[in-house]
């Protein structure tokens, strides 16, 4: 489609107002985590839900940043997403790698790991999201991921065969010690949350990761862009694919057990939760 700016920012607005309806009610009293890199997807994220629902008395909004510890990147990204909150007027918490597991990113990246950088980040930083959004009381965590992420990861467990790892993609239940997540952004393509971040003039960090270039999902994300260049729709087709998929593939593996970590107690599938692994603790 070719929109002006005026119903350009309608359509992806009334796409997003649609995935929260349909997949994540939001309810009264409900406490609404945003994670917050100072990237596009996250300020879009933010600045949507508060866009749609700050001015209910009955919702609270509050951003969460983690500080990974990488110099160069995060202490600017992090400048950008206070001047986000704040222009909101937005409550926003920022904590640190160093601070919850003792150590920065800058010093795991430098040690001798089985794992490229990224395995490490997410899985650290994800505990600390989920760990802030208890202790504030938050009844969702929304994440930023949009269309290009979902489907890099379809496509990523597929190349993998990681079939259980899929099922976890679907939208998650409420289970005791984690904030169910919520993907507002998962049905718009990258690109429109990047123009929709500048036709808002919103304050976003472009700049990437030093450590990205590691990443596998770099090589699956410049497969699928050519690929959607050849065969556009095809990222939605994945995507809707999927979607039809999921039900059968829970059934099929349905979560596994939920217990408590031995070493730090949290919310974890094993004996041992990965970021405890991940730390050499266990
Ligand atoms: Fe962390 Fe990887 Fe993202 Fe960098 S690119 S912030 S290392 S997950």
């Amino acid at each position: 489609m070719h929109l002006c700016k005026k119903h350009f920012v309608e359509d992806v607005e009334r796409k997003i107002k649609l995935t929260i309806r349909k997949e994540y009610s939001v309810r009264k009293n409900d406490v609404i985590a945003v994670a917050l890199s100072g990237g596009k997807d996250s300020s879009v994220a933010l600045y949507i839900m508060h866009k749609i629902l700050g001015n209910r008395p009955d919702i609270e909004i509050v951003a969460i940043s983690v500080d990974e510890g990488i110099q160069g990147y995060r202490p600017h990204s992090l400048e950008v997403a206070k001047n986000l909150t704040k222009m909101l007027g937005v409550r926003h918490i920022i904590k640190s790698f160093t601070e919850v597991h003792g150590v920065t990113m800058d010093e795991l990246a430098a040690m001798d790991r089985e794992k490229g950088a990224c395995s490490y980040c997410g899985v650290l930083r994800k505990n600390i999201l989920n760990r802030t959004a208890l202790e504030i009381g938050a009844t969702k965590l929304v994440t930023g991921h949009n269309l290009d992420d979902e489907a890099q990861t379809i496509l990523l467990n597929h190349l993998r065969g990681d079939v259980e790892r899929m099922a976890r993609l679907a939208p998650p239940a409420a289970i005791e010690g984690l904030v169910l997540r919520a993907k507002p952004l998962r049905n718009i393509p990258e690109k429109e949350v990047a123009l929709y971040a500048l036709v808002n003039s919103l304050p976003v960090d472009f700049s990437e990761c030093p450590y990205a270039g590691e990443a596998l999902r770099g090589e699956i994300r410049e497969l699928l862009n050519n690929f959607e260049a050849k065969h556009p729709g095809t990222k939605y087709s994945l995507l809707r694919g999927f979607d039809k998929l999921v039900g059968a593939l829970i059934k099929e593996m349905p979560p596994a057990k939920i217990g408590k970590c031995r070493i730090c107690g949290e919310t974890c599938t094993e004996d041992v939760c990965q970021a405890c692994k991940l730390l050499g603790r266990a």
